[in-house]
């Protein structure tokens, strides 16, 4: 049978758009539908919006440590609409980037919405079109959450919604303990909004290092971000024009100018025609992939945070390799989802990579290395903030099998760190590597004893 084309995406997220460039420049026809705009969540409403916003924020403790470096900074006044334009300016000359090397790699661009047919047919659904494809490639992503059972939720933002505000709110209350709600925790309190975090649990950053969790959660409440653990949201109701009134499951109540709904994501994967056209789909409604990305279904395939397993936009980069490689190239590949490094710009930051504390105790035997410091900026500046390091070694192997930061620059320091993860390096080959002074990475490579067994880590 021919097929219209050879590939056809759907989803111009990062993941989709590397697919389809990669594919065709391979020698592949190749077409990708779009049905918001070129970018995904991580251009245009995700990374590099949020990390644009969190350089805006972090100025205001820039200015507060300038003055123990003998600095004077009373001129300092922040302006919402000018920092929105600029960073919405940007994104959208992201996009066109995008755009642009669509076209040079010869990618058709659809901007309309795709869905699934059968196997091997698509609709168009604005045109009523209907294309076929010798593979289809199911790049969409997901979409915040909302709970859809309580109370005035429609009242509540989303983090999308952030980006576009019309003014800068004087308070926020931020359901959820995760990396949104943490990385728009930093944001908001840097930029002087009252910010309150309402989260479920006993404490905030479920799945990393308890240390990590601990020293977070503790430095965001000396900086004065409200943060209430053990309760969630249980109704929002309307108070005068703007302000909202939140109750929590503990009967607390809180006024509020924002709610913002910072509980997860979910793929995308509601009626795109997928379960009729026979792909299997997971509880959480994600595509059901193999580690090569393809579903139950051999013509059909899926990348990035809809198939729900690393939900990272280098992952859905690296996925996308990974498939242009197997279906185009002639080489099966499958991205090792292992050893992924990951960062929350919360403030502190955090950086992780490899096995926390508590998941290496519970496959063999340990060593733990951990310093806590404060860092040489911070003693002038008048700046409590302290660095945590913490390196989880195998004790049989030798090899470093995690690496936990918080605080400035972790984020930088754990890709580095996450080479020598990934490669195996033991802790006497970190040792052998001489440190660069005077740094904070250095204390790296300085961790001489391993610590005492901690009687509070869990086990
Ligand atoms: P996360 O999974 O990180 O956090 C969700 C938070 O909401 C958790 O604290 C969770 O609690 C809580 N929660 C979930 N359901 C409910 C509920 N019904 N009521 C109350 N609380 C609830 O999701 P995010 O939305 O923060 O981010 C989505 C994903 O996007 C991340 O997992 C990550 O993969 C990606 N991302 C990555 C970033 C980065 O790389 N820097 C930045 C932003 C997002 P509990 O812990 O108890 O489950």
């Amino acid at each position: 049978m021919a097929f219209d084309y050879d590939l056809f995406v759907i989803g111009a997220g990062s993941g989709g758009v590397r697919a389809a460039r990669l594919a065709s420049k391979a020698g592949a026809r190749v077409a990708i539908a779009e049905q918001v705009q070129v970018g995904g969540t991580c251009v245009l409403r995700g990374c590099v919006p949020k990390k644009l916003l969190i350089y805006g924020a972090e100025f205001s403790q820039t200015f507060r440590d300038a003055k123990g470096f003998g600095w004077t900074v009373d001129w300092a006044r922040f302006d919402w609409p000018t920092l929105r334009d600029h960073v919405q300016a940007e994104v959208n000359r992201l996009s066109g980037l995008y755009m642009n090397n669509l076209a040079a790699a010869h990618v058709e661009v659809i901007e309309d919405r795709a869905i699934v047919v059968d196997p091997h047919r698509l609709r168009l659904t604005a045109t009523g079109r209907e294309v076929t494809a010798e593979r289809i490639l199911v790049a969409v992503g997901g979409h915040t959450s909302r709970p859809h059972d309580t109370p005035g939720q429609e009242l509540g933002i989303t983090s999308t919604d952030c980006f576009t505000l019309d003014a800068l709110p004087a308070s926020i209350v931020i359901a959820g303990g995760g990396y949104i709600a943490l990385e728009f925790a930093n944001i908001f309190s840097g930029l002087g909004v009252e910010t309150t975090i309402v989260y479920r649990g006993e404490r905030i950053l479920r799945g990393f290092d308890h240390d990590i969790r601990k020293h977070v959660q503790a430095d965001m409440q000396r900086t004065g971000v409200h943060i209430m653990c053990g309760s969630t949201i249980a109704e929002i109701a309307p108070l005068g024009e703007n302000r909202k009134l939140v109750t929590l499951s503990n009967s607390m109540r809180l006024e509020t100018d924002h709610v913002l709904w910072a509980i997860g994501r979910e793929p995308n994967t509601k009626g795109m025609g997928l379960e009729a056209a026979g792909v299997r789909l997971t509880q959480r409604g994600a595509v059901a992939v193999d580690e090569y990305s393809r579903s139950n279904v051999a013509s059909i395939w899926a990348i990035g945070d809809v198939t729900d397993r690393i939900n990272l936009t280098p992952v859905a980069i690296r996925e996308a390799v990974a498939f242009v490689e197997t279906e185009f190239m002639g080489r099966p590949t499958a991205f090792d989802h292992a050893d992924v490094a990951s960062a929350v710009f919360s403030r502190p930051a955090v950086g992780a990579v490899g096995l926390t504390e508590e998941e290496a105790r519970a496959k063999s035997k340990i060593r733990v290395f951990r310093t806590v410091f404060r860092p040489m900026k911070n003693i002038l500046a008048g700046n409590e903030q302290r660095t945590l390091m913490k390196l989880i070694v195998n004790a049989e192997s030798d090899r470093v099998v995690g690496v936990h930061i918080a605080g400035p620059e972790a984020p930088e320091l754990i890709q580095l760190a996450a080479i020598a993860v990934k490669a195996g390096l033991t802790k006497a080959q970190w040792d052998a590597t001489c440190a660069v002074h005077p740094t904070a990475a250095e204390e790296l490579v300085l961790m001489g004893e391993p610590i005492a067994h901690d009687p509070e880590a869990p086990a």
